[in-house]
């Protein structure tokens, strides 16, 4: 007898049918004699439907707006299972995000929470209900004006791990669409294999770096709180993947639990939501960086990859990447700033995606790098910008190549008879820094990790961001 926190996507509550086996696999988890907590995102493709509905109306529509209208989902589908639920006689509410405590900053369609508050759904659980909450979505604490927000693509996960955390729940389970988190995409490597347990760190790293199947944020608040996560099918009984603390001395993430990392790449990731933007002659003085990105990050865009080519006569063109869907809003502030700064150009290509390896095996093995780049050399794939961590490397590439470039990288590193890095080249990559744009003379780079503000809260600690006021122990409340 314990505390589950289930989330189902959206594939998984995508029609009735669906929606009634998800019903049945609650209540049977509730007469197995467990406490259910149910986080469900919206039905099927609903979001993306409802953005392409208001982008037929303008590319670029108001932040509020989007969330009062995205979070309209996630609302129709816990009120469907809340029904479902109770034709088959359990006793079952459903709850929006703010009526279950889930309270967040005022970034509309980005937000981030700051509190859990979970005394009303306690209370629902000690009534004997199974309860459902609205995953995506929260409300503003500031002022009284009770604002919902949402959490940004995927934001589900993170609403599960969230209330796991605050309800010291005994586990976190992510049903979704495919049995595990695997070594890459499955619907693109066939050959990728599930992973049985993978350690926060790199799990965090390979959702930053575009495996979906679970938000970064999810994976932060998991590491943060302890909160095991176990990511499954909704399709099938068969054991997930364990997202989990893991030292050098339990295990590798790669269900070879013998001590010394054996592995060096543990997954390959890709992300096509990625767009480049080039300043072109932006003069070359002091201050110039801070101005561009400053402006971005006043609009709460997140920079990725960053390359700075030296021209020459005082002049330097600045490379950077970002996510594809703050393109219009990261155009219009960096077309602004660059008319101030007197620039010839801003250049916007939205043909481009990054390649990722990630593993905490490379960190030492100077030769991955090279031959993650000699897979794609193989290929005759073109590297744009490289950047580098102790844990990954990056490379972007034009995103026509990418399911090519994907499956290469995997073949490399992660199927039987894989060469790996033992017959590369070792020149290997620098630790922090490494460009291979055209003509580049300087380059920078950064993870999309580490440009997220981290909960720096121990585990087992009561606030997340840590919240002025936000403190207390109570189990339900951060
Ligand atoms: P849900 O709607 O359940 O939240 P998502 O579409 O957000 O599902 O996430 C599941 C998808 O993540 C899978 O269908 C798969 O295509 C994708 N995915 C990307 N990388 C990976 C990976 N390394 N392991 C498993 N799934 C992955
Ligand atoms: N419905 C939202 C999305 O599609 C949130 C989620 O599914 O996690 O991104
Ligand atoms: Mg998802």
């Amino acid at each position: 007898m314990g505390l589950i926190v289930q989330k189902y996507g959206g594939s998984s509550v995508a029609n009735t049918a669906r929606l009634r086996a998800v019903a049945e696999r609650v209540v049977r988890t509730r007469r197995e004699g467990h406490q259910v907590v149910v986080v469900v995102s919206a039905q099927g493709d609903t979001t993306d439907e409802l953005i392409r509905k208001a982008h037929e109306l303008t590319p670029n529509p108001p932040r509020r707006e989007m969330d009062m209208l995205l979070a309209t989902g996630e609302q129709a589908s816990i009120a469907l299972l809340a029904i479902a639920i109770d034709c088959l006689g359990e006793p079952v509410v459903s709850l929006t995000g703010g009526q279950g405590g889930i309270y967040t900053d005022n970034v509309h369609t980005k937000a981030r929470i700051t509190r859990v508050r979970g005394d009303r759904i306690l209370r629902e659980l000690a009534a004997g209900k199974i309860v459902i909450v609205a995953g995506f979505q929260g409300i503003t604490v500031e002022g009284e004006d009770y604002e919902i927000t949402t959490l940004g693509r995927g934001g589900s996960d993170t609403t599960a791990v969230a209330l796991a955390a605050a309800l010291k729940a005994d586990m976190c389970e992510i049903y979704t669409d495919v049995t595990g988190v695997f070594t890459a995409d499955p619907r693109i490597v066939p050959q990728a294999r599930k992973i049985p347990v993978i350690s926060y760190g790199e799990m965090l790293e390979m959702a930053s770096l575009g495996a979906v199947v679970l938000q970064p944020r999810s994976v932060e608040f998991g590491a943060v709180y302890n909160v095991p996560i176990h990511v499954r099918s909704s399709f099938s009984d068969e054991p997930g993947t364990i997202v989990k603390e893991l030292t050098l001395m339990n295990g590798n993430g790669n269900g070879t639990e013998t001590g010394e990392k054996e592995v060096l790449v543990t997954g390959v990731t890709h992300d096509t939501n990625v767009a480049k933007v080039v300043l072109v002659s932006v003069p070359d003085r002091p201050g110039v960086a801070a101005r561009i990105f400053g402006a971005l990050a006043a609009e709460r865009i997140n920079v990725d990859m960053i390359v700075q080519t030296t021209k020459a006569e005082q002049e330097t063109d600045l490379l950077f990447t970002i996510s594809r869907d703050d393109l219009p809003r990261a155009s219009e502030v960096v077309r602004r700033v660059a008319r101030e700064l007197g620039a010839k150009d801003v250049l916007e290509d939205q043909t481009v995606a990054k390649v990722s390896i990630v593993g905490a095996g490379m960190v030492m093995n100077p030769g991955v790098a090279a031959a993650m780049f000699q897979a794609l050399a193989d290929c005759g794939i073109n590297i744009q910008v490289i950047s580098t961590s102790e844990i990954k490397v990056s490379c972007l590439i034009d995103e026509s190549r990418v399911v090519e470039a994907v499956r290469a990288i995997h073949r490399r590193f992660l199927e039987e008879n894989a060469p790996g890095p033992v017959r590369a080249a070792a020149t290997g990559a620098a630790a922090t820094t490494a460009a291979a744009a055209p003509g580049s003379a300087r380059a920078t780079a950064s993870t999309a990790a580490s440009s997220m503000a981290t909960p720096t809260a121990a585990a087992g600690s009561t606030s997340a961001d840590p919240q002025p006021g936000a403190t207390g122990s109570a189990a339900g409340t951060w």
